[in-house]
């Protein structure tokens, strides 16, 4: 929340209300509480249908796991369907079992390679 003692409030000519200015600082910390833009953070429906094939054709010897963590800066889910933070977003899945996710704060891509018998992940970080 935004402290409204530290808002100056601008006023037109004619004293009407136009706009609220607020301390950097004060617009930093709620800028962060803000969730991440959906456009952005809501992994595309052909990458979700994919995502469907793929669980539907699953015979790895082991239960899927939808924890995904971002090496690169720490980012960690313990499951990336229903976080309401939204940290990672799917981009791609493969039925040959590969998972392409989008990490949200740092923007690496975190990859997950599934074999028979285990999984394996790594990361990109974000090219500049
Ligand atoms: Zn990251």
């Amino acid at each position: 929340m935004i402290d409204r003692s530290r808002i100056s409030w601008l006023y037109d000519g004619d004293g009407v209300l136009t706009a609220a200015l607020i301390p950097i600082d004060e617009w930093r910390r709620y800028e962060a509480s803000l969730s991440p833009k959906e456009s952005d953070a809501e992994s595309p429906a052909d990458a979700m249908e994919e995502f469907g094939r793929f669980m539907a054709s699953w015979d790895y010897r082991y239960d899927y796991d939808p924890a995904v963590a971002c090496p690169v800066c720490s980012a960690a889910t313990k499951d990336w369907r229903d976080d309401p933070e939204r940290p990672f977003t799917l981009k791609t899945a493969s039925l040959g079992g590969t998972l392409l996710f989008r990490c949200n704060r740092c923007e690496a891509t975190v990859r997950h390679k599934y074999f028979r018998y285990n999984f394996e992940t790594d990361a990109f970080p974000a090219s500049n």
